[in-house]
């Protein structure tokens, strides 16, 4: 398998990047969400919880005023039945709220509010019937049984706030505790707040306290006593705060360390016949009830700080929602940016670079492409680039200067300066690299080698020039009659030789003669003074197999045909008759052909 690039890497890095980040966020966000969503429910039990609560206490404190008003003489007294309707219409309006409050939520068809009602109109009218009869009609066991309903009344709604506080509970295990304190002095106060209530009546009566009502009031005390043992050793040794220490402690001080004792010394007394001696039941309920709010006080100040800290809790979610929310938009606004700005800046860039690079060393300059981007590193590489091309141009066009110059070396080496043909190394090379493509086909080739009859006449008599333009003349006849079909070179002086890549005898034979007539004929003009010259030329020919040929025998066997043609008169063809190598048909055909009359005489 092939191995991904970097930069492959970095889009599947991005890509990953991008979904773990999503992931991360929708995580983060659904816990925080979760979070605040517990801490809106635990609000709103808590909500319902107070209501309740408030009702439960609209219950008991109603029952001061009514207690109070049994000892009065109220038969005709309307500020004290007055007083006692507010108090009355202030209970029915908080249970009138905690019944809406629990439709609302759901939770009051497991409460019995008809029932609690029932029982508090039932409480109530006893309480009526016994507030209009006369002081002294009204006995301490009427009224202790009236105070007993209503307290009973007050003991009926406490199952309701049982179900509230539990779902509180489910909803945050947290407040769970603290509220399970509440209900704790809640019922620590219920109970301390009662304790006069069964005992004061018979000592304002001025009866010995009967043992059933002594029973009773020990049982509280007991409750009392067995409640704080629970909730004070939650209190002070885990405080929440230093206010709730505080609050523990003169409660602790206020009320166990005085108040308690002090009524219990008194109910002690009243039961055991010292009634006579006692304070008066008011003095003994001024002294006590003010230590019973401390009570009320602390459990207010737990459900106050229950409230507060569930509210600190939900804002505490709804920040921290609204933080996730904000990080996790920016990660995932940030880097699709941030990855494809670095992708179009540096990584397509450096792609580009890459490819630019490569064409230079194929030498493929182009034109860059412009870097748009605003990285200086990589706009810095691209000013190099451009730098780097820019000698690669020079250097492409140096090369190509310098390769021109070696051609021209090279025809100059293999050029004869004087008639522009071939000179001997020129002709070597030609004769090597073989044939044109037409006449590839060809199997023999033929050697012409020719010498200007007496040219030393013409230098002696016309000078050097005029031979020159001479030579000049009749290497142009060469040059065009041979052309394509061969190589013509200035071997030496006045020395030419002709290869003709098609050997063929008579063609060969016809050429020949055809360049001899046409020399003779050329008129060669040398300038002012002289009519034009007249030079003939004699020519030697040989034959050969192109395949394996030995060139230098065949260039010896041309030269020979020359001196022949020389010594027979000059300004005539000879062939020769002598074999070159592995000779082709053809050649030997013109062997045959030519032996009987080799010498072509034109003199
Ligand atoms: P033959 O018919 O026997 O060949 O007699 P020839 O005079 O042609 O031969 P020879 O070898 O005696 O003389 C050749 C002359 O060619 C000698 C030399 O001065 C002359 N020559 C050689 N190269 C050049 C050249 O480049 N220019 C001129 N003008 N003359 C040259
Ligand atoms: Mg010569
Ligand atoms: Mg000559």
């Amino acid at each position: 398998m092939r191995r991904p690039n970097a930069i492959e890497l970095f889009q599947a890095g991005m890509l990953v990047l991008l979904l773990a980040s999503a992931i991360q966020g929708v995580m983060t966000l659904s816990s925080a969400m979760t979070m605040k969503s517990r801490a809106s429910s635990t609000l709103e039990e808590l909500r319902t919880f107070e209501l309740g609560f408030k009702a439960a206490n609209a219950i008991v404190e109603e029952r001061e005023p009514f207690e109070a008003a049994l000892s009065q003489n109220t038969v005709n007294d309307p500020v004290w039945l007055d007083q006692l309707a507010r108090w009355r219409s202030r209970t029915d309006l908080a249970l009138d709220h905690f019944e809406r409050r629990a439709k609302d939520t759901g939770i009051a068809s497991a409460m019995n509010f008809n029932f609690l009602r029932a029982q508090l109109k039932t409480e109530r009218a006893r309480g009526d019937a016994l507030l209009v009869m006369p002081l002294t009609q009204r006995s301490v066991g009427l009224r202790m049984s009236v105070v007993r309903g209503m307290i009973s009344a007050s003991e009926t709604i406490v199952p309701m706030l049982s179900i509230v506080s539990r779902r509180i509970e489910v909803a945050d295990p947290n407040i769970g505790g603290k509220i399970a304190m509440v209900r704790l002095l809640a019922s620590l106060n219920d109970s301390a707040v009662r304790l006069p209530s069964e005992v004061l009546p018979f000592i304002a009566a001025g009866t010995l306290l009967p043992s059933d009502a002594q029973m009773q009031a020990l049982r509280i005390i007991q409750r009392i006593y067995a409640l704080w043992d629970v909730g004070g050793a939650q209190i002070v040794p885990a405080p929440d705060s230093d206010e709730l220490i505080k609050a523990g402690e003169a409660l602790r001080a206020a009320y166990f360390g005085k108040a308690l004792p002090y009524i219990s010394r008194q109910i002690e007394r009243a039961a055991s016949g010292y009634s006579r001696t006692l304070p008066p039941a008011q003095q003994i309920y001024d002294i006590y009830e003010p230590a019973t709010k401390l009570i009320a006080g602390m459990r207010d100040l737990y459900l106050e700080r229950m409230t507060s800290d569930a509210k600190a809790f939900s804002s505490q979610a709804t920040m921290r929602m609204t933080v996730s929310l904000l990080l996790t938009a920016l990660i995932l606004t940030l880097l699709p940016i941030l990855a494809w700005n670095t992708f179009r800046q540096v990584l397509r860039p450096l792609l580009a670079f890459r490819q630019e690079i490569l064409s230079i060393s194929e030498r493929r300059i182009t034109d860059s492409p412009v870097y748009t981007g605003s990285v200086p590193q990589v706009s810095s590489l691209f000013r190099a680039l451009e730098t780097l091309k820019e000698r690669e141009r020079e250097r492409i066009v140096l090369d190509a200067e310098r390769a021109a110059l070696s051609e021209r070396l090279r025809l100059l080496s293999v050029t004869d300066e004087l008639t522009g043909l071939l000179n001997r190394r020129g002709f070597d090379a030609a004769r090597d690299s073989g044939p044109p493509r037409s006449l590839a086909q060809t199997s023999d080739v033929a050697l012409l080698a020719l010498d200007i009859d007496h040219f030393k006449r013409v230098n002696d008599t016309y000078g050097h020039k005029a031979g020159d333009l001479v030579l000049q003349a009749i290497s142009r006849v060469l040059d065009t009659e041979v052309g394509l079909n061969g190589i013509v070179a200035r071997y030496g002086g006045e020395e030419f030789v002709v290869l003709l890549w098609n050997g063929e005898l008579v063609e060969t034979q016809m050429l020949t003669e055809r360049l001899r007539a046409r020399i003779e004929r050329t008129a060669v003009p040398i300038g002012e003074g002289h009519g034009p010259l007249r030079v003939t030329a004699s020519f030697g020919v040989a034959f050969a197999a192109r395949e394996g040929v030995d060139w230098t025998a065949l260039h010896e066997y041309a030269d020979e045909a020359l001196y022949a043609a020389k010594a027979a008169g000059r300004n005539r063809v000879r062939i020769t008759n002598r074999i070159v190598s592995k000779w082709s048909d053809s050649a030997k055909a013109a062997r045959r052909k030519v032996e009987p009359s080799s010498i072509v005489n034109r003199s």
